[in-house]
């Protein structure tokens, strides 16, 4: 068998392996578990977005109540000096009120916003829960799917294991120049081979030039100008 007869042989080899492969690739379990993942994924980050988004109202919550207990402080300092030194006129003592009602209404604001933020809160808390929830029911899906998956894959690896090695040693005769054509084409468009039909490439149907056509059925390869694989006889 010369190069080329060898190398066709084993593309035959490599190309059920391809398969074998593929097949793994596309086995429904295996795609939902990745279906499970990416979920998991996207809700380990919404999570964490509400843990963020909770921990700064915590923190907005703990600038308030100080922002209350210094108007709070304040308001107290105010009455003290109105207690030991009355307003000695009208205008004082609508500047006392003044000052009394600015705190007041500062303070109410705070403890508005405060509550506000509680019940945001209080919303986050409730949505966090049902993540976390919904989360835990498709890790215990995927754990168990994946139990069931693992037979599955270790039947296949071995199956592919299998073909794997039928092409190595279909391969092993082949020149490394041979070998290193058929995998860079290979790279590009499968199968890297592609045997004359008439006139044409067997690949991709596309006519031959008379030149190429003379050199292939001479027994030299030439690689198809329309989709790069390698002619044979
Ligand atoms: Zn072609």
């Amino acid at each position: 068998m010369n190069q080329l007869e060898l190398l066709w042989n084993y593309q035959q080899a490599d190309m059920e392996a391809e398969r074998q492969e593929n097949t793994m690739k596309r086995s429904p379990a295996r795609q939902r578990l990745l279906k499970y993942q990416e979920y998991l994924r996207e809700q380990k980050a919404a999570s964490l977005h509400l843990e963020e988004e909770v921990q700064a109202m915590s923190d907005r919550v703990d600038a308030l109540n100080d922002a209350i207990m210094h108007a709070e402080a304040q308001l107290k300092a105010l009455h003290s000096r109105f207690e030991s030194a009355r307003p000695e006129n009208s205008k004082e003592v609508q500047s006392f009120i003044q000052e009394t009602q600015r705190l007041l209404q500062n303070i109410n604001g705070y403890e508005q916003e405060v509550r506000r933020i509680r019940k945001d809160v209080d919303g986050r808390d409730s949505q966090h829960r049902d993540i976390l929830q919904r989360a835990a029911k498709v890790r215990a899906d995927y754990d168990k799917l994946k139990t069931e998956y693992e037979a599955e894959y270790k039947e296949n690896m071995e199956k592919l294991e299998k073909l794997r090695n039928t092409a190595a040693e279909q391969g092993k005769d082949i020149e490394a120049a041979y070998m290193d054509k058929y995998k860079s084409i290979k790279q590009h468009i499968m199968p890297p081979l592609a045997q004359l039909s008439g006139d044409q490439c067997g690949g991709c149907r596309m006519s031959l030039p008379s030149a190429v056509l003379r050199s292939v059925r001479g027994g030299t390869p030439v690689e198809c100008e329309s989709c790069g694989r390698l002619i044979i006889k």
